[in-house]
């Protein structure tokens, strides 16, 4: 009797296991980060992480043999349904800050780290933002791909369709022309969209769009609705960066969406 038991229990170790296993298999997705300003001196917003704070963090990357994918290579992956390699990563930018050219472009080069760049057209030779040499020489490295990020960064939920539909556009065609390259990705500005926005992107002939956080709804394949990890002031501490790059953020993240604790930015 007492054998029955401890083979009983073994058995139900071994099933509870292997679910275990299999659910935390199913909950892994390849963190896509979004960082913004990469610049020095402390300033009231928490989107700029410091150039220290960026090569703490992709040394933190190499030394745990993350795979640095390119945007296009992850957007061919969720197109093929396959299941991701562990410890891969993408790295894409928004708004086009010149400190992007300045502190993480080199260190981009020295270690041959793909991203992606989303650019606001008008705010291009602005003060602080990227201009067109730089862009031009960030996207010839190869290491750098640009995409639209609009043309004036305003919520695009929030204007008239003609006026959305010219953002998402005009702003491919300005980026082409000046360019000379196929511009495939779009960042919705502050991340926000609707299953029209989608449509209308898909139709201005991009390839796949980046959100930011997005709700549960959105499936981790929705190629007009990729969710990033926004990186911030807190990733300064590693072991937070730590777990947004684990690969089970988003999945703990729509946990605590679930409960109603976590706020959506
Ligand atoms: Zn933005």
């Amino acid at each position: 009797m007492k054998k029955k038991i401890i083979i009983i229990n073994v058995i139900l170790t071994i099933i509870v296991f292997i679910s275990l296993f299999f659910f935390i298999d199913k909950s892994y997705t390849v963190p896509v980060l979004m960082y913004h300003s990469i610049n020095i001196g402390s300033d009231s917003s928490s989107l700029i992480v410091s150039p220290d704070t960026f090569i703490k963090q992709i040394k933190f990357l190499k030394d745990r043999n993350f795979q640095f994918m390119s945007l296009a290579d992850y957007v061919e992956l969720l197109k093929s349904g396959k299941k991701p390699r562990r410890k891969s990563i993408v790295i894409t930018f928004d708004d086009g800050y010149e400190d992007n050219y300045i502190y993480a472009f080199p260190i981009l080069k020295e270690l041959n780290i793909p991203a992606t760049v989303f650019i606001v057209t008008d705010w291009v030779n602005n003060e602080n933002m990227l201009n067109w040499s730089q862009i031009k020489e960030m996207k010839n490295s190869n290491l750098v791909e640009i995409g639209s990020h609009s043309i004036t960064h305003d919520m695009l939920t929030e204007m008239p369709k003609a006026a959305m539909i010219r953002e998402v556009s005009q702003s491919k065609q300005i980026l082409e022309k000046t360019l000379d390259v196929p511009v495939r990705f779009f960042g919705y500005p502050t991340g926000a969209h609707s299953e029209f926005i989608k449509e209308m992107t898909k139709i201005a002939g991009y390839k796949a769009a980046c959100a930011t956080s997005v709700d549960k709804r959105t499936a981790h394949s929705d190629l007009f609705a990729i969710r990033r990890i926004r990186i911030s002031h807190s990733a300064d501490n590693l072991f937070i960066f730590g777990v947004q790059v684990s690969g089970y953020y988003n999945f703990l993240k729509d946990r605590r969406i679930k409960k109603g604790k976590w706020r959506k930015y």
